[in-house]
């Protein structure tokens, strides 16, 4: 359904007096994937990894530095107005804030309904039977139409959200940290109806996450980011069973197990430290200022994606000695 191959964005940095470019913040630096038509694939990484300029720049939201991206078979790197437009009908993107991704002063009927009337050019009668229709499926009362998104809870913004974003039935959805906003209590019932909705209309998601726990439950397969670069790449069960770069160890390391025996007995990668800037990032493997396991090569060699197993890869010049927490 998607595929990117080698794709770059870098955002300049401006300094001096004439605000000329003095570098360069390298947000996606080389990064190649794909996403299998019906799958989740989930993108992982601590904020800072890339991935959240990934999700935008396959959107195409913002446009990328180099690289290509092809979509449903088409190459779509470079499309603008019209073909562009019309490829806004198969992709959506769930962002990660209700609160802002909503018009405080519009009606929900103008906020779902506003797809469908530069798109379909409905007439208003038209427009609110199909947003009804949305709401339903989304779990909110169909007579909410005229209400304000102050009127809602976090947890029912996110399904209008959800609702915009599915109403002219897309068939690929990116769902940028779709629950990191809402209260613990409402981020499983967001995540369940976005479950439903993808097997009621055979949807594809690429899921933005740095929410290990979430992403095991909800992908089919993982990818892992790090200051600009994919790490590692596994179906979801293997990638939990069987990490294979230090990284991914450390992700995992982080999430909580409610069991207090168990959670003091298991053994851990503790990550130090902050992400590297990505104007300037560390020559050789990028995670050698974080990494346990870093050796003399890791600061002056680069390592390359290596296959560790079927459809499981890692860029780790050690991988095959190291042994998971
Ligand atoms: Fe750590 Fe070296 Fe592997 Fe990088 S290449 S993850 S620094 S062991």
């Amino acid at each position: 359904m998607l595929e990117v191959q080698d794709l770059r964005k870098y955002f300049p940095v401006r300094g001096g007096v004439f605000m000329r470019v003095v570098g360069w913040i390298r947000a996606v630096d080389g990064v190649s994937l794909s996403v299998r038509r019906g799958e989740t694939f989930g993108l992982v990484g601590e904020s800072g990894s890339g991935k959240t300029t990934l999700g935008r720049v396959v959107m195409k939201l913002i446009e990328p530095t180099s690289g290509r991206i092809f979509f449903d078979g088409k190459e779509i790197t470079s499309l603008k107005g019209k073909e562009l437009l019309q490829l806004r009908r198969e992709m959506q993107i769930v962002f990660q804030d209700p609160y802002k991704a909503l018009h405080p002063k519009k009606r929900v009927k103008d906020i779902v309904g506003e797809p469908l009337l530069i798109h379909e050019k409905l007439n208003d009668t038209e427009v609110r039977d199909r947003v009804s229709e949305m709401l339903k499926l989304v779990g909110l009362n169909p007579e909410h139409v005229d209400r304000y998104p102050h009127e809602f809870s976090g947890g029912q913004r996110q399904r209008i959200v959800i609702a915009r974003a599915l109403i002219l039935r897309p068939k690929f959805l990116v769902l940028d940290e779709p629950t990191s906003a809402l209260d613990v209590s409402v981020q499983a019932k967001v995540l369940n109806l976005l479950s439903d909705l993808k097997d009621k209309f055979g949807l594809t998601y690429l899921l933005i996450t740095h929410n290990m726990a979430v992403v095991n439950h909800f992908s089919d397969r993982v990818g892992v980011m790090y200051l600009g670069k994919l790490v590692e790449v596994a179906p979801t069960e293997e990638l939990f069973g069987n990490p294979a770069h230090p990284y991914t160890m450390g992700l995992m390391s982080s999430i909580p197990i409610p069991d207090p025996k168990l959670a003091k007995s298991r053994r851990k990668i503790v990550l130090i430290g902050e992400i590297p800037s990505p104007v300037n990032p560390p020559v050789g493997c990028r995670f050698h200022t974080r990494c346990p396991y870093a050796k003399d090569i890791c600061r002056k060699e680069e390592p390359i994606m290596e296959e560790v197993s079927s459809s499981h890869y890692t860029s780790c010049h050690f991988w095959r000695e190291l042994v998971p927490p």
